[in-house]
């Protein structure tokens, strides 16, 4: 089995490294101007250029028996080129939707997810009616190329506004969102199959430090199981209405007793790494097992897993020898606030895992401001 995979991240190349023990071969897709280090030694690199698509792209790559992505910002009628040569999962249309957040939210709205309330801006115009029509605190987040915070602004003053708008001529297409009062963020991830099978992971709590993801715990400590089962029909639901293949990443509010749908992943995520350690099929393997139509894995841990990002830090040599903690380095330069690696460590006890993942933060960071 050959897997092309678009882009060469650190998310494509933890699902390399899960496919490759299956005997899975990888090629991979690169920008023009895209940094290769963490694919590389784990499959052919090809680099994207104008007008290579279809089935010259398809040879390119080496002929893959199929061809799925890393990351939602992809040129999406570039997939729909290669549709006649293989499959590509998860499905152009689905990717379609999850790369606008306009498009995304209008697709919630349709299937009766609860969201924030939101408005669509483009210019300096509509964004202020759009302010003024949800009030402050507000978010607003570009509609495209919006990740770990980037193109993201919050205002919690008319005066913030009057400066933004000062700031530029002209806007990208925008959502303006509603501060949501959560008590905390979760995700669920999920996996399906083409024959219709799914599996479900925990429910996994997120903290984010300036609006980058910087820890997780699954499954989510005290969580209601009327909670667990509104996450599982809310992934289930949009599974369900793409007729979708791979991993899909919902995450999500929690607000009392109700969920709130922030956002939508069309693949792999970063709050699911803790399935690497936790003794369950990872989200890496599972993603691959779905798209390859094999049977997929057991996604329910025996204990308590967590998982710390390292954003631009490596850990101290103490904490990387540590036999009681998995190191994962993505071969990246380090850069203040980028995803360089994670740590994974799992316990028997909740309540004892957080305290570790608050020691391993303070410890990890105690130099190091995000
Ligand atoms: P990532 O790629 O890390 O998921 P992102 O750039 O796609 O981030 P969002 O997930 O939309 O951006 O927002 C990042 C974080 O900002 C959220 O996880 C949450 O902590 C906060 N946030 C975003 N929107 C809202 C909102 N409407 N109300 C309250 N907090 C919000
Ligand atoms: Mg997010």
């Amino acid at each position: 089995m050959h897997v092309a995979i678009i882009g060469c991240g650190q998310l494509a190349r933890m699902m390399a490294l899960a496919g490759w023990p299956m005997g899975i071969r990888f090629s991979f897709l690169a920008n023009p101007d895209e940094n290769i280090d963490c694919v590389e030694g784990l499959g052919t690199v090809v680099r994207g250029q104008d007008g290579l698509e279809g089935a010259e792209l398809y040879q390119a790559l080496g002929c893959p028996d199929l061809i799925t992505v890393e990351r939602e910002q992809v040129d999406t009628s570039l997939l729909v080129s290669l549709q006649p040569s293989c499959p590509v999962y998860p499905q152009p249309e689905a990717i379609q939707v999850c790369q606008h957040r306009g498009r995304e939210k209008a697709t919630l709205e349709k299937l009766g997810i609860p969201i924030a309330p939101y408005r669509l801006a483009d210019s300096a115009e509509t964004l202020k009616a759009a302010v003024d029509d949800l009030g402050y605190p507000v978010f607003i987040k570009s509609c495209e190329e919006g990740y770990d915070g980037q193109n993201q602004w919050r205002l919690t003053t008319p005066d913030q506004l009057s400066a933004l708008l000062a700031e530029r001529d002209s806007w990208p297409a925008m959502v303006v969102e509603a501060k949501v009062s959560f008590e905390r963020e979760v995700s669920i991830i999920a996996a399906q199959s083409a024959d219709g099978s799914q599996v479900c992971y925990p429910v996994t709590e997120n903290a984010h430090k300036s609006g980058i993801l910087i820890r997780s715990q699954a499954p989510a400590p005290n969580l209601t199981p009327a909670l667990e089962q509104q996450a599982q029909q809310i992934v289930q639901r949009l599974l369900g209405h793409w007729g979708y293949v791979g991993v899909l990443t919902v995450e999500c509010f929690v607000v009392g007793d109700q969920l709130v749908v922030n956002e939508l992943a069309p693949r792999v995520h970063n709050s699911g790494h803790w399935t690497q350690g936790a003794g369950v099929c990872s989200q890496f393997e599972n993603h691959l097992r779905a798209i390859c139509g094999l049977g997929l894995g057991n996604t329910q841990p025996l204990q308590n897993a967590g998982m710390l990002n390292l954003l631009g830090v490596m850990p101290p040599a103490s904490i990387a020898a540590s036999g009681e903690l998995q190191l994962h380095v993505y071969n990246k330069q380090i850069r203040p606030r980028r995803k360089v690696g994670h740590l994974n460590l799992q316990d028997q006890d909740a309540l004892r895992l957080s305290q570790r993942l608050n020691a391993l933060e303070e410890c990890v960071y105690s130099d190091t401001t995000i």
